[in-house]
C-alpha cells in the first residue's frame, strides 16, 4: 500500500513538461525522486536516476546493489539495474531518447550532469526546479497530515523540556537528549537539535558544543524530526533561573513578531509581505539590526524548501503551502531569542502545526 498517488504526481509532472516543451526530466538525489516515485537514493558516487518522458514509461536506473531497496510501484516506473561493469550514463542517455530540452534535478552531482551533457550534445539542459517546485510546494492532504504528526511530536518534546534540567550539562548533552526525546515521541529518525546557551544563542545556527549550561543562561533550542519523511521544525526558549528585564523585553518583542507573521498568512498575500509583518514588529521596537535572517522557509520532504519567507520574494502564498515563521533577535555577546512554528496556509489563514506555549520556560 502506498500512501501517495505517484501516478497522479507523474501525470502532473508530464503536463508541466508539455506546457514547458520539455522532452525529458532527469531526477537523481534529493527529494524530487521520492516525491515522484517513493524511492530516495543514497548520495553515492554510483548513479541513480529516473528518466521521465512524455511519451515513454518512467525508468529508474539504479546500481544493481541498490535495487533491493527499491520498492516497486506498479504502473508507475520500471527498474533498470546497472551492473558494476556497465556505463550508467550511456544507459540514461539511451533512455532519454533524442531530447531537445532536458530538465535536470538540482541535486544531481555535477560530475553526472557534465557526463550527460557530453553524451547528449544537442540537448539543452535546464533546471528542473521550476517544475518540481511547482508540484511539491502545494502539499496534499496526506502530506499535511504527516506535517501535523511531526509537529505534534515536537510539541510533546517541548512540553517535556519545560520540566527538564539544563544546568550542569553541556549543549551537546542536551542536544542528544532532545534527539532521543524526538525519537521516543514518534519521529522516524533522531532529527536535529540546535542547543545554544548564553552568548552562543546570538549565533542562529550554533553548533551545540562543550559549553556547560549554567545559572542565568538563556537557551535556544531549535529542533525537529520527520514522520513519514515530512519534518517538524520548532524553536522554544528556556532560561536557567529568572531572566533579566531586558531578556523578557526582547522575548516579548520576538513573540509578538512571530504572532504577527502567523496572522499575516492567508491565500494571495506575497511571501515577502509575511516577512515584512514579522520584521516590522522587531524594527519598531528598535531591534531591526539584530534580526539577521529571513522570517521562514518552506518545509516538506526537505527541511528547507520553497516558499522562502524573505524580502524580495513576491511568490504568492497559496492554500497547501507549508513553512516556518521564525523571527529572532540576536545580541552579540549577550543572548539570542528565536521563536519558530510551522504553519500551513488554508483557505482562510494559517493552520498551526505547533501549539506548545511560547513563553520562556524557567528551568533548573
Ligand atoms: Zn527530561
Ligand atoms: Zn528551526
Ligand atoms: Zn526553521
Amino acid at each position: 500500500m502506498t500512501l501517495f498517488d505517484y501516478h497522479a504526481r507523474l501525470g502532473r509532472a508530464r503536463s508541466e513538461m508539455e506546457k514547458r516543451n520539455v522532452d525529458a526530466l532527469l531526477v537523481s538525489l534529493g527529494s524530487d525522486l521520492p516525491y515522484l516515485t517513493g524511492y530516495r537514493a543514497m548520495p553515492l558516487e554510483r548513479l541513480t536516476m529516473a528518466i521521465v518522458r512524455r511519451d515513454a514509461p518512467v525508468v529508474l536506473v539504479v546500481p544493481e546493489l541498490e535495487a533491493p531497496r527499491v520498492e516497486p510501484v506498479p504502473d508507475v516506473f520500471e527498474i533498470r539495474p546497472w551492473a558494476e561493469i556497465e556505463d550508467p550514463i550511456g544507459i540514461v542517455a539511451a533512455l532519454a531518447g533524442r531530447p531537445r530540452t532536458v530538465m535536470i534535478g538540482d541535486h544531481t552531482w555535477a560530475v553526472f550532469l557534465l557526463a550527460l551533457q557530453g553524451s547528449l550534445p544537442t540537448a539543452d539542459f535546464i533546471s528542473a526546479r521550476p517544475l518540481t517546485e511547482a508540484l511539491r510546494v502545494i502539499k496534499e492532504p496526506a502530506e499535511i497530515e504527516l506535517l501535523r504528526r511531526a509537529g505534534a511530536s515536537a510539541d510533546t518534546v517541548a512540553a517535556h523540556l519545560a520540566d527538564h534540567s539544563f544546568a550542569g550539562k553541556t549543549e551537546l548533552q542536551v542536544s542528544r537528549e532532545v534527539s532521543g526525546l524526538l525519537e521516543e515521541n514518534g519521529t522516524d529518525a533522531a532529527g536535529f537539535a540546535i542547543v545554544a546557551s548564553g552568548p552562543n544563542g546570538a549565533s542562529p545556527h550554533h553548533e551545540p558544543g562543550h559549553r556547560v549550561i549554567g545559572d542565568g543562561d538563556a537557551v535556544v533550542v531549535d529542533f525537529g524530526g520527520t514522520v513519514g519523511g515530512y519534518g517538524s521544525d520548532t524553536t522554544r526558549m528556556f532560561h536557567v533561573g529568572e531572566p533579566s528585564a531586558k531578556y523578557l523585553e526582547v522575548h516579548g518583542v520576538v513573540a509578538a513578531a512571530q504572532e504577527a507573521g502567523v496572522r499575516a498568512v492567508r491565500p494571495g498575500v506575497s511571501a515577502e509581505s509575511v516577512d515584512a509583518a514579522a520584521r516590522a514588529v522587531i524594527a519598531d521596537a528598535g531591534y531591526g539590526d539584530f534580526f539577521i535572517h529571513r522570517t521562514g522557509h518552506g518545509i516538506g520532504l526537505d527541511g528547507h524548501e520553497d516558499p522562502y519567507i524573505v524580502s524580495g520574494n513576491e511568490q504568492e502564498i497559496l492554500p497547501g503551502m507549508a513553512f516556518s515563521i521564525e523571527p529572532g533577535i540576536y545580541l552579540p555577546g549577550e543572548f539570542g531569542v528565536r521563536i519558530e512554528d510551522i504553519v500551513v496556509c488554508t483557505n482562510t489563514g494559517a493552520e498551526r502545526m505547533n501549539t506548545s506555549p511560547k513563553q520562556v520556560a524557567i528551568v533548573r
